[in-house]
């Protein structure tokens, strides 16, 4: 039992052959939810999942379970998936890979006429993506009761096309009520989508959590004047108060390493003329840590330091938080269960924290969840140029492989 191991040139031409739909032109893919090309993405997939022995269910928002019966029935799936649609300059692999290493694992189970105790499934989530509909990660939230069927459906894109209508239209509105679907354990196989693992020479990233992260938006209000005439002590220049509110976001998860982050990504500056001393800057600020704790001493310096620096320039700044999410780490039993069989197998490995959300935050709230990573390319992702060396793609499913077959036992 302990030599199975999966094929990784299947594995590596079904990457290859689900990224032609929605290819680009640099090499990446477009596949945004819900579109045509999702649609004929979600077909390739589930054709492969029949083919390869799989009943297939499709919940109300469109979550897709491909299911190979165990030996007693009675006992909840031993789950794997992820996502297949992409951002619209997106890459192979985000996603894609999850979904096709479980593909794979069930091929393999089947080439070596191995039965498991509790049932196999293999399920790919609605809009994990969230670019071309908000929230991000909709179906797995929908699925644990995060937000409800009727936010999800009524959300839209920039064209006024609403998920309900979308998910209907490509006929991947289904039956089933979302969550009112047992799941034993959930693992997740992805890219790393950061630099960690590549920068250390490891194969395997064994991931203990995922990052919380906080989100605000910050609005500074200054007073537009001419840049000439107005004397630099009786300006109130927004832009120069924003920029050391920025400064201090990277400081502040400097103070916290190793998991501290400060981004300020998104900036807007009015009126963006050369010779007008700016009146208003709006930006984003991206907190995040593992540890819950840490996040909220980052989050109440943050506005001890807005609140200082209102009194120290008298200008008007609001902030706003728009989005929270508490650290999730993973259950000790999945997260052991990839330690073994990376063991086992002989690969190189080392812990990842994850910085990028992912469908198994969600899973983990219903179902003991873990993670696998392996290396991508410079650590890129959400990008064309995404790419990951088919070796190590072959370990991270055959790590699946293992930890899935701890779990469901070989009957
Ligand atoms: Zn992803």
């Amino acid at each position: 039992m302990s030599d199975m191991r999966i094929n990784g040139q299947r594995l590596w031409d079904s990457l290859m052959e689900l990224a032609q739909i929605g290819a680009t032109a640099k090499g990446g893919v477009k596949r945004l939810a819900l579109t045509d090309l999702d649609k004929q993405g979600r077909d390739l997939v589930v054709r492969w999942g029949r083919e390869a022995g799989m009943s297939v269910t499709v919940d109300q928002i469109g979550n897709v379970f491909m299911r190979r019966e165990g030996t007693n029935n009675a006992l909840p799936p031993v789950m794997t998936g992820s996502h297949i649609d992409t951002q619209p300059t997106g890459g192979k692999f985000d996603g894609n890979y999850g979904v096709l290493a479980g593909l794979e694992v069930v091929r393999t189970l089947n080439d070596l006429n191995i039965r498991t105790e509790a049932p196999i499934e293999v399920a790919f989530w609605t809009n994990e993506e969230g670019s071309r509909f908000v929230p991000v990660m909709m179906g797995s939230g929908v699925f644990c009761g995060a937000f409800t069927l009727e936010t999800a459906y009524a959300a839209r894109d920039t064209e006024g096309k609403s998920v309900g209508e979308e998910l209907a239209r490509i006929g991947y509105k289904g039956e089933q009520v979302p969550g009112d679907h047992p799941i034993g354990a959930y693992f997740e196989t992805h890219i790393e989508q950061g630099p960690v693992l590549e920068d250390a020479d490891k194969v395997i990233g064994v991931v203990p959590a995922v990052m919380g992260l906080s989100w605000y938006d910050c609005v500074v209000k200054g007073m537009e004047a001419h840049a000439g005439p107005t004397p630099m002590g009786l300006r109130k220049d927004a832009l120069q108060v924003a920029t050391r509110i920025m400064q201090q976001v990277v400081a502040i998860a400097d103070r916290y390493p190793p998991y501290g982050r400060g981004t300020v990504g998104m900036v807007q500056v009015f009126p963006n003329s050369r010779n007008v001393i700016p009146g208003e800057v709006k930006f984003s600020i991206d907190l995040r840590n593992v540890n819950d704790e840490l996040l909220n001493t980052m989050h109440e310096e943050m506005l001890a330091y807005i609140e200082q620096t209102r009194k120290d320039t008298g200008l008007e700044i609001s902030i706003e938080r728009v989005s929270y999410y508490p650290p999730c780490p993973f259950h000790p039993d999945c997260v052991d269960a990839v330690r073994k069989a990376t063991a086992k197998l002989g690969y190189s490995t080392m812990d990842v924290v994850s910085g990028a959300g992912h469908d198994a935050i969600y899973t983990a709230r219903l179902a003991p969840s873990g993670m696998i990573f392996v290396p991508c390319k410079d650590g890129i992702s959400h990008n064309e140029i995404e790419d990951a060396k088919a070796e190590h793609l072959e370990a991270g499913c055959n790590v699946l492989l293992h930890a899935m077959l701890e779990r469901a036992r070989a009957a």
